[in-house]
C-alpha cells in the first residue's frame, strides 16, 4: 500500500529547517506495513499544496501532509485544504475548549489566534484528529476511496498523532501485505567492496522476491534485505534466510544481524555482561558520549566520560604524564593509551575508549590523524591509528563510529575467549 508524503513550509526549502518528518514517518510507515513511494517538500504557497495534491493524488490513495497548520499568517495549509475539498471552516467546540484548557495550563493569554486553531472544516468526509500536544489539530479527509490527512509540523506533535491516530486509521481503512526487513550492520569496508564479496547471490535475490540495499554512513554500511507478501511466516523466514546467507559471505566485516546501530548493540552486550564503559574524548569532542547517551537505559552501562580537548585536561583529569604529551605530541598512540588507561581507572570503569586526534579543517599534513585506544578489564590496550580526509565534521563522525566498533569488537573478542576457556 502506498503513500506519498507533502512537508510544507519555506523553511524546509530554505534549508533553515531540515525535513526530519518525512524520515521519521517513512519508518514508521513501513513498520505498519505501507511504503512511502514519494515525497515533497513545498512552499507555503497555497497554490504549490494543491498542484502537489493533484499530482499525488493522481498516483496514490493515502497521502499525509505535515506543515503549515500554525496560528500566524504565513500558515495556509488548513483553509487550502478545506477549499479544496469544498467543505466550510466551523468553529468546533471540543477543539475550542480543549485548545482554552491548553493556555491557562500555561498561565497564558488566549489570543483571537488561538480561537481560529478551533475553526475546522466541518463536512462530509472529514474528521478532526485531536492534537493534545499542541494547538493546530490533525484533519482527515477523505474523497473518492483516497484519503488526505494534515498533521502539524512539530515534529513532536506529528508523532504523537501519526502513532495515536493517523496510523490506527490507516491500519484499520486498508488492508496491506506483510513487510520485514532485516539489517546486517558492516564495519570495515565499503558498499563497493561488500557488493562484490555478495556477486552471484545478490543478483539472484530478485527472482526470490528479496530486496536487498546498502545504506552507507561514515565508516559503516547497513546492508538491509526486505521481502513482502501476505503470508507472514513465509515471509520471515525468507527475510531471516537470506540474512543467515549474507552474513556467511560478509563474514569478517559483519559486526552484528541483530542491530541496527553500534550504540545499541554495543549497549546490549555491555548490559548483557553486566560491565560499565567510560570514555574520554578528544576530537569526538563529546560526540561519542551523546550517541552512548541516546541508547534508552544507557545509564546501566555508561559510567560517564571525559572532554579532554587541552593537554592541561589530559593531563589533571585523565593523568596522561606530562613527559609522553611532551615526548610524542597530544595526537599519538601513546597519549591515546594513556587517556583510556587514565579514564578506565578514575572513573572506574571495566572497559574505556579515548580518542585524541586533528579534526581539521586544514592544509597541514596531520590533519584527518587520529588514534583511538580502548582499555579492557584486565588493563591491556588496543589502539588503531586513521589517516582521514580533511573534513572536520566526517573526520568526527568516522571517529564516533570507530571508537563504538572498537570496543564491541574488542567486547565480542573478549566473550569469545572467554566461551572458550570454559568449553
Ligand atoms: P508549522 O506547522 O508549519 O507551523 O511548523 C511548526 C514548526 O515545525 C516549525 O518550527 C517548523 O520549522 C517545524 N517543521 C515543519 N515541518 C517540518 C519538517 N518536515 N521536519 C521538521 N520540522 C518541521
Ligand atoms: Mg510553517
Amino acid at each position: 500500500m502506498n503513500v506519498e508524503i507533502i512537508t510544507v513550509g519555506d523553511e524546509l526549502l530554505l534549508g533553515q529547517t531540515t525535513d526530519t518528518n518525512s524520515a521519521w514517518m517513512g519508518l514508521e510507515l513501513a513498520r505498519s506495513g505501507f511504503s512511502v513511494s514519494h515525497k515533497a517538500v513545498i512552499s507555503d504557497e497555497p497554490m504549490h499544496l494543491c498542484d502537489a495534491l493533484d499530482a499525488a493524488l493522481g498516483r496514490c490513495r493515502v497521502v499525509l501532509v505535515t506543515g503549515g497548520l500554525g496560528p500566524t499568517l504565513d500558515d495556509r495549509t488548513k483553509p487550502t485544504l478545506a477549499d479544496y475539498f469544498g467543505v466550510p471552516l466551523k468553529l468546533h467546540e471540543p477543539t475550542l475548549k480543549a485548545v482554552r484548557a491548553y493556555f491557562d495550563r500555561r498561565g497564558l493569554p488566549f489570543l483571537e489566534t488561538n480561537r481560529l486553531q478551533a475553526e475546522l472544516p466541518d463536512g462530509p468526509g472529514t474528521a478532526i484528529l485531536p492534537n493534545p500536544l499542541g494547538t493546530a489539530q490533525g484533519m482527515w479527509f477523505e474523497r473518492d476511496d483516497s484519503v488526505v490527512v494534515s498533521m502539524p509540523g512539530v515534529p513532536h506533535e506529528m508523532k504523537g498523532l501519526m502513532t495515536n491516530e493517523v496510523i490506527p486509521r490507516l491500519m484499520e481503512r486498508f488492508e496491506r501485505p506483510f513487510r520485514y526487513h532485516r539489517t546486517v550492520l558492516c564495519f570495515g569496508r565499503g558498499e563497493s567492496y561488500l557488493s562484490q564479496q555478495l556477486g552471484d547471490w545478490e543478483a539472484g535475490l530478485q527472482e526470490r522476491g528479496v530486496g536487498l540495499a546498502y545504506l552507507p554512513s561514515f565508516g559503516q554500511v547497513r546492508v538491509r534485505l526486505s521481502a513482502v507478501g501476505s503470508d507472514e511466516a513465509a515471509v520471515r523466514a525468507l527475510v531471516d534466510g537470506c540474512v543467515e546467507e549474507a552474513a556467511v559471505l560478509l563474514a569478517p566485516y559483519v559486526a552484528s544481524t541483530r542491530w541496527e546501530q553500534a550504540s545499541e548493540g554495543l549497549g546490549a552486550a555491555l548490559s548483557e555482561s553486566g560491565l560499565q564503559l567510560a570514555v574520554a574524548e578528544s576530537f569526538t569532542g563529546g560526540a561519542i558520549a551523546a550517541a552512548l547517551t541516546s541508547v534508552p537505559g544507557a545509564s546501566t552501562w555508561f559510567r560517564g566520560g571525559v572532554v579532554a580537548y587541552s593537554e592541561a585536561v589530559k593531563e589533571s583529569q585523565l593523568g596522561v604524564p606530562a613527559a609522553v604529551l611532551k615526548e610524542h605530541t597530544a595526537v599519538s598512540a601513546p597519549v591515546a593509551e594513556a587517556m583510556a588507561l587514565g579514564v578506565r581507572e578514575r572513573l572506574g570503569a571495566d572497559w574505556s575508549v579515548a580518542t585524541t586526534g586533528y579534526a581539521g579543517p586544514g592544509t597541514t599534513p596531520e590533519i584527518g590523524t587520529a588514534f583511538i585506544s580502548v582499555a579492557g578489564p584486565s588493563g591491556s590496550t588496543t589502539t588503531k591509528e586513521f589517516h582521514w580526509g580533511r573534513s572536520r565534521d566526517v573526520n568526527i563522525q568516522r571517529g564516533v563510529t570507530e571508537a563504538l566498533h572498537l570496543i564491541w569488537s574488542q567486547l565480542r573478542e573478549a566473550n569469545e575467549d572467554c566461551q572458550k576457556k570454559v568449553v
